[in-house]
């Protein structure tokens, strides 16, 4: 089993590079993010709240997003493959939740993977995501507030990590096949584990 967290900015390439990683590793994903942006299509209660957080580039509270987990968590771990979390932890309490979680579940996180990118090409990136996809938070209004929030509550899980002995950095500039190449390596060298393809 691997479990995996895919960390970094708003717009340093989670998404994009956790598709590789359950494609090559053979993973199960959750990204909080789209299931909050699913609720939010749907038009549910929870939906209506996350947007309210969502639109003004906040955090959803710790308390509700780490009892989303708790529900996802027994299918994710059914089949013994392992779990790439997109987007989760992004606070300190939230890493704390996913250690218990895990543990209750009899299983570990193995590597927190850091895609590290500049500022000024994390902005460049979301508003062209936005531009092509419609995506509502990526405005540039909201891009400067989830930025200051990423600061602020979600980068001191770096240091978390890293004395934890888990952090794996990874340069999440340049080609995509390229960094991910970088990130089966920080891998490999961390766990063992190889991609199966
Ligand atoms: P993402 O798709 O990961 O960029 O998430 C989009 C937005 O969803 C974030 O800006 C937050 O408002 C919310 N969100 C996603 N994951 C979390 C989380 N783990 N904790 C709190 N809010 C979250």
């Amino acid at each position: 089993m691997l479990n995996l967290v895919i960390f970094g900015a708003p717009g340093s390439g989670k998404g994009t590079q956790s598709a590789k990683l359950i494609d090559a590793y053979g993973l199960h994903h959750i990204s909080t993010g789209e299931v909050l942006r699913k609720e939010i299509a749907a038009g549910t209660e929870l939906g209506k709240l996350a947007d309210s957080f969502i639109s003004k580039g906040q955090l959803i509270p710790d308390d509700l997003m780490i009892r989303i987990l708790d529900d996802m968590l027994p299918t994710l771990l059914a089949d013994g493959q392992g779990v790439v979390f997109d987007g989760f932890p992004r606070t300190i309490p939230q890493a704390e939740a996913l250690e218990k979680l895990l543990l209750k579940h009899g299983t570990e996180l193995h590597g927190v993977i850091g895609l590290e990118v500049e500022e000024p090409e994390l902005v460049t990136r979301m508003l062209k995501r936005g531009a092509e996809t419609g995506r509502a938070d990526d405005n540039e209004e909201t891009i400067k507030n989830r930025l200051k929030v990423y600061h602020a509550q979600t980068e001191p899980l770096q240091k978390y990590y890293c004395e934890k002995g888990t952090y794996l950095p990874v340069e999440g500039s340049g080609v995509v096949d390229e960094i991910f190449g970088r990130i089966a390596g920080g891998i490999e060298r961390h766990t063992g584990v190889k991609p199966r393809k």
